[in-house]
């Protein structure tokens, strides 16, 4: 299986975008063989995601699970047939936060995306992806086969603009470009994310969700430039004092 089948069987699967990345220097001492990565995109549904203002909607809470669920099928079904023909694989789970390092995963997605240059993590802590923006989950499956691999982006490309930020309402966001190597720390705070969202969205998707980060981001929101969806929320936000 080439680099080229094994990216029509996952297209196949039914996802929006693939990249494969290097991750020796990156990959848990456990899983050290595994030099490589696979990364695939799912796009958000933009009707789910635009119903977003100031606060999650089940709606949403209900797609994201979905989409978790389909995420771990196709790392599932892709590793099977990578070990078909013989390779070795790891199914990195779509959701996971580990109870000796809570908000972290086995393995970080985002890592892995933008090391296969599909984006670069925006201000808001989220993975952007350069075409569909933060509108989107990511799935990784680390592989000992050898991949043809993207060009890594090493750095944001949020520019000057802060409308996460802004309008976070836990102020989690620090407001600070990424760059590689850096910690997430520098960046967002999990923890004032999970906490608002615990306290303020527990009746909405027993406080597991948010989104307004994402939804406020103008890229690949599908929306022209200067959009009414983006002065309606300034507005709003400015009423507030935020
Ligand atoms: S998910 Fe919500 S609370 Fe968390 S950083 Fe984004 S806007 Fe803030
Ligand atoms: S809202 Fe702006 S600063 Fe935040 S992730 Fe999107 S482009 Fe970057």
């Amino acid at each position: 299986m080439d680099t080229q089948a094994l990216k029509e069987y996952i297209r196949s699967l039914g996802v929006s975008d693939i990249g494969f990345s290097q991750v020796k220097e990156v990959a848990p001492s456990q899983w050290a063989e595994y030099h490589y990565a696979i990364t695939y995109v799912i796009q958000l549904s933009h009707g789910i995601v635009n119903d977003i203002k100031d606060q999650p909607t089940e709606t949403y809470f209900s797609h994201y699970r979905s989409v978790n669920y389909h995420i771990n099928e196709i790392t599932l079904r892709t590793t099977i047939e990578l070990q078909n023909y013989g390779y070795k694989a790891i199914a990195i789970p779509a959701s996971q936060s580990l109870h000796d390092a809570p908000y972290y995963g086995a393995f970080p997605h985002k890592t892995a995306a933008t090391l296969a240059g599909l984006g670069w993590i925006g201000k808001s802590g989220l993975f952007v992806h350069h075409k569909f923006g933060p509108r989107v989950r990511l799935g990784t499956i680390l592989t000992n086969k050898e991949l043809s691999i993207g060009t890594p982006i090493i750095a944001s490309k949020c520019g000057n603009c802060n409308l996460c930020a802004s309008h976070c309402p836990a102020m989690a966001i620090e407001g600070v470009n990424w760059e590689q190597g850096m910690e997430r720390k520098q960046i967002f705070d999990a923890h004032a994310c999970s906490m608002h969202m615990k306290e303020k969205f527990q009746h909405i998707g027993r406080g597991s969700v948010c989104g307004i980060c994402m939804s406020i981001c103008p890229i690949g929101n599908g929306f022209p430039k200067g959009n009414r969806r983006f002065i309606v929320l300034n507005i709003s936000s400015k009423l507030k004092g935020v």
